[in-house]
């Protein structure tokens, strides 16, 4: 029988729709799964692409049936059961073979695989998919992490499995061992922060100005039509218009107010603390996320302090225009820290990601989607060592135009007594970025009083230490 071009163990709900998208675009595929009766459930559902899956009830049975070098999708639970799966597959894998981990990988994980394989012959990829599930079935973004010769032997597959933007793949190659996980990983932490800012506007429209689910839904459909166009937006409007079958009133209305989070947006923040790297709208959208989560204490702390929630008004402008210009400012403020912590991440990895290749990856298939990162394909293809997007020519100009209207937005907000973490930390990340003289010195002052940590002077002399001692000349 003719040998399958690629292997995929896991038939959850991720593996089971990219097999079949593998198998759709003419790949001969051959599959396993840790409990047999799942994978003759998928058979059955396979239809005519039955025709192109191989189903394999032993490990044994499932690698003889693939082309050697043989590239494996591991697409399980992440975590603990990646290690177990890649123990219990080595024995039978030879010389050249790549397991590639296409779960949400911790990159540092994905970093250990691959030196745990590295003397064996055997080779790994730490792979990011986003999309989800629609996106897994019909075309993901992937994001591939490796040596270049492994991705040589993936490559005609996972062009022909992704996502499309006028034509150009979104799948790419983006560096060494675990560049690609790392990637997946800040696409996450921007996707947390670009959700917590259209709820911050929500809540507003919500609790500040009294519309109703379907009002604001049909104001998020008349904006995907405009600059903030983007996959996010327009299921927003979708879940907005929906309504509860159990009680009719909209669906939303009757979903509790605690959000889950699998931890990538947290390492996202993680990561760029440790490199020093203010990434302040994702961190402010990963603490809105557990702060949500304590249902119970917010319960509590607002029968102590009321509501304190205010009519939210607008010193001028249009309610409307400024809060489509608001949300889109601070989504530039979030891409803007994520393509940094990757730029700081490249640097301190060696990885040499890169930029512009990352943002066309995303333009299509993944779940931050949207018309605007072509603008960031452009910005960073026309401008490859930009230290910041919103230094870039383009991106500069989009900033002067929309931060009156997030300004404007933070500022009612906040009189009004509206929670708007991720809104207000990328307005003030904007306004600290823009101040040539901040008040940093007060705190180098302050160091090197009580720990005589030193300063440089603006002056150039040769004094490091101020004159805190008793009997220093004060004013
Ligand atoms: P899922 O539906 O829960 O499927 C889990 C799969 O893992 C099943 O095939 C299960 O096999 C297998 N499994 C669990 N523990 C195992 C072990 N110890 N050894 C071998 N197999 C084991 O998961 P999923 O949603 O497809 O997610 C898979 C991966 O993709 C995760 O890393 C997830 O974070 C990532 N991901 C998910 C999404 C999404 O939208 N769902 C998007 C991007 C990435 P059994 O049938 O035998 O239990």
């Amino acid at each position: 029988m003719q040998q399958a071009e690629i292997g995929l163990i896991g038939l959850g709900v991720m593996g089971a729709n990219l097999s079949l998208n593998i198998a759709e675009k003419g790949n001969r595929i051959a599959v396993f799964n840790r409990t047999f009766a799942r994978t003759q459930e998928f058979m059955a559902e396979a239809g005519d692409l039955a025709d192109r899956i191989v189903p394999c009830e032993t490990i044994e049975q499932f690698v003889a049936s693939i082309r050697p070098p043989r590239p494996i999708i591991i697409m399980i639970k992440a975590g603990e059961p990646v290690d177990q799966q890649m123990e219990l597959l080595k024995p039978y894998l030879e010389k050249g073979d790549i397991m590639i981990d296409a779960g949400n990988a911790n990159f540092r994980d994905t970093v250990r695989r691959f030196d745990w394989l590295k003397d064996t012959g055997l080779t790994f990829i730490g792979m990011g998919v986003s999309g989800g599930e629609e996106g897994a079935r019909h075309g993901p973004s992937i994001m591939v992490g490796g040596t270049e010769e492994s991705w040589k032997r993936v490559e005609p597959v996972l062009t022909s499995i992704s996502a499309k933007f006028n034509n150009d793949p979104c799948v790419a190659w983006l560096g060494p061992d675990g560049a690609g996980h790392f990637v997946k990983t800040i696409h996450n932490g921007i996707e947390y922060a670009d959700m917590q800012m259209i709820a911050e506007i929500y809540g507003i429209l919500r609790d500040g100005l009294g519309r109703s689910a379907t009002e604001i839904g049909t104001m998020f459909g008349s904006w995907n039509k405009g600059r903030l166009n983007s996959y996010l937006i327009e299921i927003t409007e979708k879940v907005l218009m929906a309504a509860d079958p159990e009680s009719g009133k909209p669906m939303v209305d009757m979903i509790l107010d605690k959000a889950g989070q699998k931890g990538t947006g947290k390492w996202s923040v993680i990561e760029a603390q440790q490199m020093g790297i203010p990434a302040t709208a994702i961190e402010a959208a990963v603490a809105a996320r557990s702060l949500s989560s304590m249902k119970a204490e917010r319960e509590v702390a607002e029968k102590m302090f009321g509501k304190e929630t205010a009519r939210f008004e607008l010193a001028g402008g249009n309610v409307e225009a400024d809060l489509e210009l608001a949300l889109f400012a601070a989504k530039i403020a979030a891409y803007a820290q994520g393509f940094a912590v990757m730029s700081g991440a490249s640097e301190e990895f060696s990885w040499n990601l890169p930029m512009p290749t990352i943002a066309k990856i995303w333009r299509a298939g993944c779940i931050i989607r949207s018309q605007f990162l072509d603008e960031i394909t452009r910005a960073f293809t026309a401008n490859p060592d930009a230290a910041n997007l919103i230094v870039t020519p383009a991106f500069s100009v989009m900033v002067k135009e929309s931060l009156p209207s997030l300004r404007r937005v933070v500022a009612a907000a906040v009189t009004a007594g509206l929670p708007v973490p991720a809104l207000a930390s990328a307005l003030t990340y904007f306004d600290a970025y823009r101040q040539a003289r901040g008040s940093a010195n007060l705190i180098q002052a302050q160091r090197d009083f009580f720990g005589a940590h030193g300063f440089d002077r603006i002056d150039g002399k040769d004094f490091h230490h101020g004159p805190w001692g008793s009997g220093a000349a004060t004013f």
